[in-house]
Order: C-alpha cells, then structure tokens, then sequence
C-alpha cells in the first residue's frame, strides 16, 4: 500500500508538451498515474495518453537482457563485443564510418553522453536523432532569424493573447494540454482562434477561422501578411531600424510571392475573403501569438515557412513580450534536450556549432584532440550512407527507423547492410531489430529512467523513476560509458550518476560563453546530489549566479547573432518538391492520432488508448472514392514511387479532394499491411535537411 506522500514528482514522456506527473508505484511492479497540479506547464492537466500510463507499465514486451548475435549474453559481454566491434570497424573504415541515430525520447543525460562519445572520443560528427523527422525546420528557422536554437516565449503566452494562430498543428490531438489551455483562454478572454491547415482536423474543427492552405503554401499567407503589414503601416519601424537586418529584401521577395490579393488566393487555396479576414485579425491584434508545429516543419521548405513567420512578428516587434510571438510545438518529449547537447548532426554541444573558435572550446572542454572537425550526415543522408556502405557501423537508441523514416523499407533493406547494427531498446522485438541488430542492450523505460527534459517553452524538468530497475536493464548513459571506458576513456566518462552527466553538461554550455549562446544553464552546474533530485521546472537560460530562469526572451530587441540583431531571411518561392501525375495523381498527407505516440511501444499497450482507432486507416474524400471505386470501410491499397500499403477506407470531407492522410503509427508487428513510412518520399529542406511528409504524390486502388 501507498499513501499520496509515496507519489513521486516526474514528466509524461510523450509530447513535447511536458506535463507533469504524479507518480505513486503501488509495490507490485505499476504505478497510478496524475497530473501535477505544481508543474507550470501543465498545472494537474493531462490528456489520455498521459493519463493511461499507469497501463502501459508491463514487462511483456520489453527486453530484459542483452542480447548477441542472437543468443543472451552478459552485460560484460555485450559491452565488450561494442567496444571490439567498434575498434575493428574504425580501424578498417575510419571514425566516420560509424555512425550513431538516437531519440527525442532519451533523456538529456544519455543525449549528452551519447554525443560527446561520438564527436569528442570516436570522432565522429555522423550523429543524428529522429528530431530531424520532428522539429529541425524550427531549429533552422530560429538559427536563420534569431542567431540561436531558441523559443522566445512561453505556454503562458496562449494565455495571454487575444489571437493564436496555429499553422500546421492539430493541437487538440498532438499537443492536447496546451489546446487546453488556449481553450480555457477563449472561455476567460474571448482569444480567438485562426488554424491554417490543409486538413479540417480536430482543431480546426473548432476554430474561428481555418484556412485550409493548400499543401506547401504557407509561405504566399505570410508573405501576403508581411506585404499588407508594410502597405497599412501597420510595421514597428523603430524595432525594425535598431534590432533588426533585411527587411526590405525579404519584403520585396514577399512582393514576388505574394503580388496581389488574387494571385496570393490562387497559390495558397484560399478565397481572398478568408486572406482578407486572416490579416485583419492578425493586424488589428496586438497580443498574437503563432504556433506552429509538423505541419510547417515536416517539409521540404519547412525552414523558409518558419522565417516568414517569424519575419511577421519582428516585422511589428511582436515577440518576447507577454501574449506576443512564435512559439514552436515540439514534438517530442526531449527534442529541446537533444538540441541542447548537440545531437543534431548540424550541432557540436551546447548550441554551439563548427567554427574553429567552437571546436577549438568544446575540445579543450573534453579535454580531447579527438572531436570532429564539421558537420555529419543528416537523419536521411545517414541512411542512404548505410545503404551505399560510408557508414559500416551504427548504434541507434530509443527509435525504430526502419518504421518512421521517409522510404523505410529502403532502410530496413540498408540496416541488414552494416558490419555492426548495436540497438538499445525497451522492447525485445521491433522493425529495426528484426532488421539484423547484432546486439541489443535493454535500456530503461520511463518510470524507471532518472534524468532531464527540456520542453517547448525551454523548461528543464526531472524525469524521475518511479520503479526499480527490471531484469538486467540500464540506462542508456550507463551503457555508453561504459563503451567509453572499453575504448580506452576512463577519465572522460567516470560518471557514477546522472546527477553529474548534468553537471557537466551544464557546465559546458557557460564555458566561455559571454552571452553569444542562449542556452547557458551553468547557474545549475553546482548542483549537488540532493539539489539536482530536488530541482524544480525551470526555463533556460539559467546564467551561472542564478537559479530561477528566464520566461522570455529577445523583448528587448537584442539577440543572439553576431551583431546582436535579428535577420529578415527572404523565402524562396514555394513549391512543392514533387508533382503529381497521371500516374500519382493524389497527395498522401501523413500524420497522428489522438491516442497513440509514434511507433505504439508504449500506448499500444493501453486497451483504452487502442479503442480509439483500432487499425490502419486512409482518409479520403468522397469524391475520390467515387472516382477511384472505394467503399467507405473496405480497404484501398495507396501506392507511392516508394512503396504501398493496405489501408480502411474512411470516406470524410474532411480531407479535401485530391489529397488523402494517413496516420504513422503502425509497424509490421501491428500490422501486415499497414506501415505508411515505407510511402513517403525523402526529399529534404535544403537548411534543416527536414523530409517532407505532408504531400508524398500516390495514388488509390480498391483491393
Ligand atoms: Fe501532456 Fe503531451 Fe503527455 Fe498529453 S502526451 S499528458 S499533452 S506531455
């Protein structure tokens, strides 16, 4: 028996959202689940998928024990054949044919453990994460504009405006709690609400004004927004001379994309009433606040949607203030984390990148001649490495690419390629193991893990475990240490705890940083042991002398580039990278459900979370299932260049004709026929090296 004094402070560890939990063990191996009423980025709230963890606590599915070559092998084993493994692949193929692929979902311990193994003692800069399938749009958006990774405001913001306008987000599905609280808003403020989407999705469903964008075209709205901001005099000219570059440049580029009121109707899809009534409201509002999530990020122009965006709220010096700026919605639970320890191939260590000057200081740090010398190979040019042989070993940790990436039956065909494919997972069975993993080492799962996350509004949160350790499972930093040590790097990885992985992490992103890095938390570098467990949510940065944080950032005008200004960065104009065709005459969309969470490891053990829908499904619009012969409920098989899947018909206007969606979320041990990775195309935004997922051209055939 428990009592609530039992209950132990941690976050959920889905979205990006962050909530925080209150988790009680009941001493027989589970655990009752709550929101935190404490936790400000959610105050108690959750939504099913939060609220059902206490379902998804089993050990049925996970693996246990490490595993090689197919048979069960010690840790002392297991960890040694890595380290072998690894000196025989370095010395026939060189440091950078090993390559590491890693997670939103590890914790920013095992992240910064994970990278400096591989950039400082490896040499390698061949480290990605599935953050780029996630948020790498934003992150190169806010590099171009801002100088730095950084999300000016905060959740607080949706609170506080009269207008939020959400630009590729379903907000009331995939980032549930904070759709709750600009609700709440709405009921207490009368915030209005505007959705740019190409779907009518759940939350564009109940928005005052949805613009049903056509796919890609996000960029010709802000460009028509920027040029009626300009020919209004609606600009803050005074922000625009003292803090900022470019602006006219990007103003005439927004001319060319946006030329009149007709011409940026026809290339967006939407009726000049609609324009009209988007730019009166943004115009004529003080206190907007712009989301934006997968729909903008997850395309090959994701990065320039972002800076027009952007350009809007500095256009008017609407940001870093209460109730005004774009706010990014990450997805994953850690994606912030990741990006802060550098496990963005495009990224060194605490934001910092690749001059000489930054390489120069990260090695001194780490005290190590080894550290890479550029950037590495994105998430997609990382696989097609594996597929033509540059990359000969990888270890990939808390994500399954053979289901998720753009093409992922190419994938899973690349991965049976390496001499060594190390996989470290909660679960025994999965796509990328089935692939050929020659070793398989059991990693902790949430309520077992100890660490930290970062969410969307820059907030650090504990990550505490709430069960023992099952079987011979480790945490992930543990494991890789432990590699570490075997490859000859004692000193360099003698941490005993997770508490001072997070020391040294946060002393590295004050180390000689004189404010050209947002990200400095070395305020929480002398944390002891008992200070870092008891440590409370808090927003970076976090400068050394402080604890409390900082809410927001940039309101004064002063940024974090060279010169202290913001960037207006001119768009190119959009287009989407493939067209369709007699043959490919269709859009595949892909996307989320309300109840599920990626691949299902975890959610798909909830019978709850699973009765919302059940199985594979394609949404399509009436008029191409008359067109194409379907019935609503049978099944259509959707063919793209890249693969097929067999999916249920569901017959919806919501879907517009000419495009149809499907969700992510089903793998080959879920379904037969049902994986949708396998359709998607791989081309890629030339800055953040984003793929596309919202416009794969494909087409329908009843089955
Ligand atoms: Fe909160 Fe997201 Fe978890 Fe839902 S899934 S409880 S919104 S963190």
């Amino acid at each position: 028996m428990t009592s609530p004094s039992d209950a132990v402070r941690t976050t959920c560890p889905y979205c990006g959202v962050g909530c925080g939990i209150l988790a009680t063990p009941n001493g027989q191996g589970g655990a009752a689940v709550a929101g935190d009423p404490a936790h400000p980025s959610n105050f108690g709230r959750l939504c099913s998928k939060g609220a059902a963890l206490g379902e998804t606590l089993g050990l049925e599915t996970r693996l246990l024990h490490p595993v090689v070559d197919g048979a069960r092998a010690s840790w002392d084993a297991a960890l040694d054949a890595v380290a072998t493994r690894l000196k025989t692949v370095i010395r026939t193929h060189g440091r950078e044919s090993v390559g590491f692929y890693l997670s939103g979902q590890l914790l920013t311990e095992d992240y910064y453990v994970a990278n400096k193994l591989a950039k400082g003692f490896i040499g390698t800069p061949n480290v990605d994460t599935n953050s780029r399938l996630c948020m790498a749009s934003s992150v190169a958006g806010h590099r171009r504009t801002f100088g730095g990774d950084v999300v000016p405001g905060n959740y607080e913001d949706l609170e506080l405006a009269d207008l939020a306008v959400l630009v590729g987000s379903n907000a009331a599905w995939c980032h549930p709690v904070l759709w709750q609280r600009i609700a709440a808003a709405r009921r207490a403020r009368g915030t209005r609400v505007i959705v740019i989407d190409p779907r009518r999705t759940a939350t564009a469903g109940e928005a005052d004004l949805h613009l049903a964008v056509a796919p890609g075209m996000d960029t010709v709205l802000f460009a028509w927004l920027l040029v009626q901001l300009a020919d209004t005099d609606a600009l803050d000219r005074a922000f625009i001379a003292a803090h900022t570059t470019g602006f006219d440049e990007t103003l005439a580029r927004a001319r060319e994309i946006a030329p009149s009121l007709a011409a940026a109707a026809a290339r967006s899809g939407v009726s000049e009433a609609e324009l009209q009534a988007f730019v009166t409201a943004w115009r004529g509002t003080d206190k907007v606040v712009t989301v934006y999530s997968q729909g903008v990020n997850q395309s090959a122009q994701g990065t320039d949607k972002v800076t027009s965006i952007v350009a809007c709220h500095l256009a008017t010096g609407r940001i870093g203030r209460p109730g005004m700026g774009p706010l990014s919605f990450t997805g994953q639970p850690n994606a912030m984390g990741g990006r802060e320890v550098g496990g963005l191939a495009n990224m060194l260590a605490a934001h910092m990148g690749f001059s000489a000057a930054e390489i120069d200081r990260v090695r001194r740090f780490w005290n190590e001649p080894a550290t890479v010398t550029g950037e590495g190979l994105k998430a997609v040019d990382l696989f097609d490495a594996v597929a033509d042989g540059r990359i000969r070993a990888l270890w990939v940790m808390g994500t399954n690419p053979a289901v998720s990436l753009p093409r992922a039956d190419a994938v899973r065909d690349a991965l049976k390629r390496l001499d060594l494919l190390v996989v470290s997972e909660n679960v025994a069975s999965n796509d990328t193991l089935v692939a050929g993993a020659h070793i398989r080492l059991p990693a902790a799962a949430w309520g077992e893990k100890d660490g930290t996350v970062t969410n969307s509004e820059r907030r650090i949160s504990r990550q505490r475990s709430v069960l023992p350790l099952p079987g011979e499972v480790r945490p992930d930093w543990w494991a890789l240490s432990r590699v570490a040590v075997r490859l000859g790097h004692a000193d360099a990885f003698a941490w005993t705890s997770p508490a001072a992985v997070f020391r040294e992490h946060a002393a590295l992103s004050g180390f000689e940083n004189r404010g050209e890095r947002a990200f400095d938390i070395s305020g929480l570098a002398a944390l002891d042991d008992a200070g870092y467990d008891a440590l409370a949510p808090v927003q970076w940065p976090v400068p050394r002398g402080t604890i409390g944080g900082t809410a927001r950032l940039f309101g004064n005008g002063d940024f974090v580039t060279p010169d202290r200004r913001a960037r207006f960065v001119p768009a190119a104009m959009p287009a989407l990278a493939r067209g369709t065709s007699p043959e490919f005459p269709l859009r595949l969309v892909t996307g989320r459900v309300r109840d599920q969470w990626h691949t299902m490891t975890r959610t798909g053990l909830s019978p709850r979370l699973g009765a919302h829908r059940p199985e594979p499904f394609v949404e399509v619009h009436p008029d191409d299932a008359l067109r194409f012969g379907l019935v609503n409920g049978g099944f259509a098989r959707v063919e793209t260049a890249y693969g097929d899947a067999v999916l249920r018909v569901v017959e919806t206007d919501v879907v517009r004709a000419g495009e149809i969606f499907a969700p992510i979320h089903w793998t080959a041990e879920t379904s037969s026929h049902g994986r949708v990775g396998p359709l998607v195309q791989g081309d890629t935004d030339p800055y953040s090296g984003q793929p596309e997922a919202k416009a794969t051209p494909a087409r329908l055939s009843p089955v």
